[in-house]
């Protein structure tokens, strides 16, 4: 790509962060301070109605910045990725026009990293099957186990072969399949495609990350809970019951707003309404709350940083994370002046304020995830002398970690010992053998 072509790149900022964390509000002072608006990356509070349960930002809050894409869609409608990307590049282009720099902030981590990557949530390693080569072996692709494709390739591309775990059925026939239809090894392809680092940036890309130490946010979220039983919280659940009581269907939990955290966690409230069965649905949906919670932040430290860090290897000044500490509350305003900073310098090309030591220690983790995310791409296969899978054959590890943990498996340690103990008898056995030879010559 060209210098020209980066310069080009528009400008877009990113507010991400586990619930609770306060990213909404950051994002609202950011908005007032640069004059722009806010676009919702949550996908539960696409949803009208359910406000309480959906933790949506309330309107005095919002404090007169325009929130898009928030309680537009009916309860019976759903939405994907592509949904959003289509109807939030929409909001960013008509900003964008305004000379607006667009805030998206949400929960929703794969919403942002798809909007902010081109295709990061494919396999790198698949090239499209364009030029369709017949090829008279394909009948093999049929094969269900493997039995056959795997040596088939470990003669076409040993390379490859020596990468997959002998019964991984799906990632063979995918090489092989790579092979019939290109006509080249899926090894080379590979080595092609790893040489060539790409930027797959879509936008001049500004990403605060709203953090909360877990002893503090995690106490903070069972509080937030207890205030949304106050705000009616049990009103909505209700409401929610009533949709599905006089439409007469079966919500599917794992879709659209039937997967909020709270609704599920107080069915058994449903059956039975005593105030045991009431604190523990309520004790179950704090639980929800703190474990998504926990999930967020990992997505955000391996997935969603990891990504920026390698985009600011290849294009330094067009991607950049930034840690708005909200653990301490006090010190709030001073967070939000040093990202309304960062954000100005930023996006004006001036110099960065220096990073704080925080930001220092999350780069830190994030490169070593890298790191080890490179290892595991190269990773080396192991199989073990001793052990047996499943299907009777020697039992393969891909990748040191999965060998050093089947090292130290249980299954391992005790086929082991067996082992030596057989050993140790075969052995006492030979020289009880051999000792009655001895015996017998001598009284012969
Ligand atoms: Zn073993």
């Amino acid at each position: 790509m060209s210098y020209y072509l980066i310069l080009m790149l528009k400008p877009i900022c990113i507010v991400c962060g586990t619930t609770g964390a306060g990213k909404s509000d950051l994002a609202v002072q950011l908005a007032k301070k640069f004059g722009t608006e806010v676009i919702n990356a949550d996908s539960m509070q696409v949803y009208r109605g359910f406000d309480t349960i959906t933790n949506k930002i309330s309107h005095e809050e919002q404090e007169n910045v325009t929130h898009h894409l928030m309680s537009f869609l009916n309860y019976d409608q759903e939405y994907s990725v592509p949904n959003f990307e289509k109807d939030a590049r929409r909001i960013i282009d008509g900003l964008h026009a305004q000379g607006k720099v667009p805030i998206l902030v949400g929960g929703t981590n794969y919403y942002l990293q798809s909007l902010l990557f081109e295709d990061s949530t494919l396999s790198s390693i698949d090239p499209p099957l364009s030029h369709k080569v017949k090829h008279p072996d394909e009948g093999i692709l049929n094969d269900e186990n493997a039995d056959l494709m795997f040596p088939y390739l470990q003669k076409v591309d040993p390379l490859m072969a020596e990468r997959w775990h002998p019964r991984d059925v799906r990632k063979i026939r995918r090489s092989l399949e790579i092979y019939f239809h290109t006509g080249k090894r899926p090894s080379d392809i590979y080595k092609e495609q790893s040489s060539i680092k790409k930027s797959k940036l879509k936008y001049k890309t500004l990403l605060f990350w709203a953090n909360a130490e877990n002893d503090v946010l995690m106490p903070r979220l069972d509080t937030r809970v207890d205030k949304m039983l106050h705000q009616g919280l049990m009103n909505e659940i209700q409401s929610m019951k009533s949709v599905i009581n006089e439409n007469g269907f079966t919500p599917d939990l794992t879709r659209g707003i039937w997967q909020c955290i709270g609704f599920k966690e107080f069915e058994p409230w449903f059956q039975n309404s005593s105030q045991e069965t009431f604190q523990a649905c309520l004790d179950k949906m704090k639980i929800s709350t703190k474990q998504y919670a926990k999930y967020q932040k990992k997505w955000i430290l391996n997935r969603l940083l990891p990504l920026c860090v390698s985009e600011q290897k290849l294009r330094p000044s067009s991607i950049l994370f930034s840690v708005a500490n909200t653990t301490n509350l006090q010190k709030w305003h001073e967070q939000v002046e040093r990202s309304c900073n960062v954000f100005s310098c930023f996006f004006n090309n001036q110099k960065l304020p220096p990073m704080t030591e925080e930001e220092q220690g999350v780069l830190e983790k994030v490169k070593k995830t890298l790191l080890t995310q490179d290892k595991d791409t190269f990773s080396t296969k192991f199989t073990c002398d001793v052990c047996l899978d499943k299907t009777g054959h020697p039992f393969v590890a891909i990748g040191e970690d999965a060998w050093q943990t089947h090292l130290q498996s249980r299954k391992h340690k005790m086929t082991v010992r067996r082992m030596k103990e057989r050993a140790t008898r075969q052995e006492r056995i030979e020289a009880a053998k051999k000792a009655a030879m001895e015996r017998r010559k001598e009284t012969a």
